[in-house]
């Protein structure tokens, strides 16, 4: 299997320290546009689309500043596949960082309320959206579905050839990134290490069962990993200036660049576990970097965060 991401060590002074050994997978640059684990997740049904007779395109759903929207968006646009992107919030978003992105690349954008939004996992309104836009494939927010799955999984057999490891350790949104290598874990791998998920979002424990229902029958069994659902930082999107800044220290000591919804949030919590000494000495860790480099375009264009510090992903140019 050909190997699509690198894997390189990380330096910090705390690694030192604390005596770990840490390396990184970086997803985030394994395509200039489409970042980290919405490729992976992409991959299958994307091609799923494209060998069925029948689909014309496909629908999926995200907020106004989502990674997957804007992922599936130019996935789809290179593949000369039309899609539409059910998004949460008013149409007043469409010129939005991620939005206009979406749009340019020729995305249908179609605005719902709230309320609306959260019927996204009911079959009824799934229905009345598959008659609204007939022959498109659904494909669930964040393409956390069976295909997602086993394109995720490929991390895995990508990182035995690459190296071995006690502990690898993602960020964790819906559950279908941590689902996918707990999948390709079992396939690949018969020694023992472990998975941890760390949860982005507040009251994350319902993830358990998430992950568990994302799991392929063979799999269910394996026990090998964990969410830890303490270090959200206040929940989605959150965090503090003195957690940005924490990141962006981390960022300059360590030359790679984290973002503070998904995968600096990760680092915190991975430094947090450091300090209070959870990994054993020697212990050779993996985090996989699942990209969302273009979420800072919204966080910078609303002002959380500061253009200065922070790298500027580039706006649609109006004249385009
Ligand atoms: C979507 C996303 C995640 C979360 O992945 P899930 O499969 O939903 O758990 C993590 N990191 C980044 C950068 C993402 O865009």
């Amino acid at each position: 299997m050909a190997i699509l991401s690198k894997l390189q060590p990380l330096h910090h002074p705390l690694f030192k320290k604390h005596n770990v050994h840490v390396e990184i997978k970086r997803d985030d640059i394994i395509h200039p546009i489409i970042s980290g684990n919405k490729w992976r997740k992409l991959k299958y049904n994307l091609q799923h689309v494209k060998k069925t007779q029948n689909i014309n395109g496909v629908l999926s759903f995200g907020g106004c500043y989502s990674n997957h929207i804007h992922a599936l968006a130019f996935a789809c646009f290179e593949q000369n596949i039309p899609c539409v992107g059910i998004i949460r919030g008013e149409v007043a978003h469409v010129n939005n960082f991620t939005l206009s992105w979406a749009k340019h690349w020729g995305m249908k954008l179609h605005f719902v309320d709230r309320k609306t939004y959260r019927r996204r996992h009911d079959n009824n309104y799934l229905a009345e959206l598959q008659q609204q836009f007939p022959h498109y494939f659904i494909v669930p927010e964040g393409g956390s579905n069976e295909l997602a799955i086993a394109g995720v999984a490929e991390i895995m057999s990508e990182l035995k050839q690459q190296t071995k490891f006690d502990t690898l350790i993602t960020p964790v949104g819906s559950g279908g990134t941590l689902a996918g290598l707990i999948s390709g874990d079992k396939e690949n791998y018969d020694v023992e290490h472990k998975l941890l998920g760390i949860a982005v979002l507040k009251g994350a424990d319902y993830l358990i069962n998430e992950v568990n229902a994302l799991l392929p029958a063979t799999v269910k069994k394996h026990r090998n990993w964990q969410v830890c659902t303490n270090f959200h930082r206040g929940g989605y999107a959150r965090f503090s200036s003195d957690d940005a800044q924490r990141i962006l220290e981390f960022n300059q000591t360590t030359a790679v660049d984290f973002e503070p919804v998904y995968s600096g949030k990760m680092i915190l919590a991975f430094l947090d576990l450091l300090a209070q000494g959870y990994f054993k000495a020697g212990e050779r860790i993996v985090l996989l970097h699942t990209g969302g480099m273009q979420g800072l375009g919204g966080m910078i264009e609303r002002g959380i965060l500061n253009t200065a510090d922070w790298p500027t992903p580039k706006r649609v140019a109006s004249s385009e």
